[in-house]
């Protein structure tokens, strides 16, 4: 369960440093957006206070160029009322006005119209040149006695645009008498406002409460008169208060403006000042822009070697796990297997051994690791193994396949056949040996018997006739090499044949066994072979030995059968069953012609002659060859 949910996790680590680069990436661009955004919400709050600061200032400017305006035009009044609208009076008010209006540049004109609207005033500078006369109208219809100010009109006599302010003046019974009325001009106000250089592209307007405006800066010309009493300022309920910030798209040239308006308490004005929007961001804009780019350069850099680094992480992640997986594997088919692998190191002691060693030698692997690897090996067999692994570790042999006798911790000693080979580290060069052994003691086993069978004679358990025939061509070799003698004696049952037909076949057999042994008493010399020739016939091989010598093993193993005591009544010399021998030796460097053959030939004729001396005697070669002598003497 460990195991696992850390796999989960490690597999996840990269997902997470991915996440946590692009979190960083995220943040890093979400803060600057938002310090950049708070710098033009900064820019915009200081445009709108120096908005509001000139709108305020031009509103009290406005209202008090009004005040002034109306203080003359209060004190005509009440002259006229006092005074009537004689002729005279009118003249003197007249110069009167004519020196204020000259002293005071704000005031453009002051008239005195009667209650039939006719100038009573000097026309020179303005008079019934106006284009609207609804101040008059008002006055005329209105008892009330306030100042009234109108929309502005334009004078026709000089095309100059200017605002009224106008008062009722009454007759002594109270009825109409007729007004006076003072005029700004736009112009003068649009220069006054010049003054305010708040930028290129910010404009101040003086607008009358009624939409039309009164006075522009910049291009008062072009629009003072103009009507804009459709748009929000006039129709929005929420403009509709005594002064505040107002961001609008201007319908004259769709450019997007700050502006700040505020509203006169005592007359119908309205002051607007605007500055483009564009432009006043142009330099935060500019400054935001390098900054950004310097803020993306960053985050992209952040990105990039985020991006190395988890790939970096993704392939160590999948080289863990293919190493893990191929470890699994080998530990799957090294552990799961019955033979014993074992790492062997350069110091030739085990670096890993396989489970299986316990079935295999018998020691578990935590007991072999670090120990010699050939600690258990026989002393017989370890020369040749040590040879090898030598050859193997001074990169001379790739594979090998030995067989050898190991120790075995329970059974003593157990044959092993292992497949080496050499294991290199990444540079090439040798850095151990990898073997897998297995128990081949049974088939050793098996091997053994085989070969046993292929030499031995089953009934009797000496050398076969096979194994005899082998023997006796290596020995006469080995003695013509030595130039030493090398001696036969062919030994053969006596009457066995009647032996058979009275006591049966198995009993034939029993006694050929028991001749066998006698025989096989006898040789009493490593090199000594008794063999069993065919049927009851026997063969001992004598190397190194003289006919002396032959003669005397042969009735030795006469004397030793007959003294067996074996009954064998129809054997009537003796009753008991006894042998004939035949004997030769020769040194075969002597026989230049003679072979192999001439030996057992001569053996078996010495045989041969024994038996036609009566049986149960020994009769070697040379007392044939002189017999014969002898006889042909006689
Ligand atoms: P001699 O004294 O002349 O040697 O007489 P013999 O009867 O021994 O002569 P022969 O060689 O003619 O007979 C050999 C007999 O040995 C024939 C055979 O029945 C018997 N014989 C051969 N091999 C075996 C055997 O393996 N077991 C038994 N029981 N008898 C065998
Ligand atoms: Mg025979
Ligand atoms: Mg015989």
């Amino acid at each position: 369960m460990g195991a696992a949910s850390q796999r989960a996790g490690w597999n996840r680590l990269p997902l997470r440093a991915a996440a946590f680069v692009v979190l960083t990436c995220a943040t890093i661009l979400g803060v600057s957006a938002w310090r950049e955004w708070a710098a033009r919400d900064a820019v915009l709050r200081g445009a709108e206070a120096e908005m509001a600061n000139v709108a305020r200032s031009l509103t009290q400017h406005a209202e008090d160029s009004l005040d002034l305006l109306d203080s003359g035009v209060v004190g005509v009044v009440s002259r006229l009322e006092v005074d009537g609208a004689g002729p005279a009076t009118v003249t003197k008010l007249d110069k009167v006005l004519e020196a204020r209006k000259t002293a005071i540049a704000r005031i453009n004109s002051v008239a005195i119209i009667d209650d039939q609207g006719n100038w009573l005033t000097s026309p020179g500078t303005i008079g019934s040149t106006l284009t609207d006369d609804g101040f008059f109208r008002y006055h005329q219809l209105s008892a009330k006695r306030e100042a009234h100010v109108g929309r502005p009109v334009k004078n026709q006599e000089d095309g100059q645009w200017v605002v009224t302010l106008s008062r009722r003046f009454n007759k002594p019974d109270g009825s109409f008498g007729g007004v006076v009325l003072a005029t700004i001009s736009a112009n003068y106000l649009s220069h006054f406002y010049e003054q305010f250089e708040i930028g290129r592209n910010s404009a101040v307007a003086l607008v009358h409460g009624d939409g039309m405006i009164i006075a522009r800066n910049p291009s008062n010309d072009k629009f003072v008169g103009r009507n804009v009493a459709d748009t929000p300022l006039f129709r929005d309920a929420s403009l509709q208060r005594p002064g505040g910030a107002y961001h609008f798209r201007s319908p004259l040239d769709g450019a997007e403006r700050v502006s700040f308006f505020k509203r006169s308490s005592r007359y119908p004005l309205v002051l607007l000042a605007t500055v483009d929007k564009d432009e006043l961001l142009a330099p935060w804009r500019e400054a935001a822009i390098s900054r950004m780019l310097y803020v993306v350069a960053l985050v992209l850099m952040i990105a990039i070697i985020g991006a190395v680094l988890v790939r970096q992480l993704q392939r160590g992640q999948r080289m863990a796990a293919a190493l893990t997986e191929k470890e699994a594997h080998f530990r799957l088919l090294a552990e799961g297997s019955s033979d014993m692998v074992t790492r062997i190191g350069l110091d030739e002691r085990l670096r890993y051994v396989s489970p299986s060693s316990v079935r295999v030698v018998g020691w578990r692997a935590n007991q072999l690791i670090g120990t010699p690897a050939l600690a258990g090996i026989n002393p017989e067999d370890l020369l040749q193994v040590q040879a090898i692994v030598d050859a193997m570790k001074r990169g001379e042999k790739e594979e090998a396949r030995l067989v050898y006798r190991n120790a075995h911790q329970e059974n003593g000693e157990v044959w092993l056949e292992s497949t080496m080979r050499v294991t290199r580290k990444d540079n090439g060069r040798v850095d151990g040996v990898v073997a897998i052994s297995r128990d081949i003691t049974e088939h050793k086993k098996l091997e053994t018997r085989l070969e046993t069978l292929a030499i031995e004679d089953s009934l009797t358990g000496l050398a076969n006739r096979r194994r005899f025939d082998e023997r006796l061509k290596e020995e006469w070799a080995r003695a013509y090499r030595d130039r030493s003698s090398l001696a036969l004696l062919m030994i053969d049952v006596d009457h066995f044949k009647s032996y058979n037909d009275e006591y049966g076949h198995p009993a034939g057999d029993a006694c050929l066994r028991l001749v066998a042994q006698i025989i096989a008493a006898e040789t009493q010399r490593p090199g000594d072979l008794a063999a069993r020739y065919g049927g009851e016939e026997f063969a001992m091989l004598l190397p190194n030995t003289d006919a002396a010598g032959c003669a005397r093993i042969g009735d030795r193993i006469r004397r030793a059968i007959r003294e067996a005591g074996l009954v064998h009544t129809t054997n009537h010399a003796t009753g008991y069953v006894t042998a004939s021998l035949g004997g030769a030796a020769c040194r075969p460097v002597l026989e230049r012609t003679a072979g192999v053959v001439s030996l057992v030939e001569a053996a078996d004729r010495a045989l041969y002659t024994a038996k036609e001396a009566g049986r149960n005697r020994l009769m070697m070669s040379g007392e044939v060859a002189s017999l014969m002598a002898k006889a042909s003497g006689q």
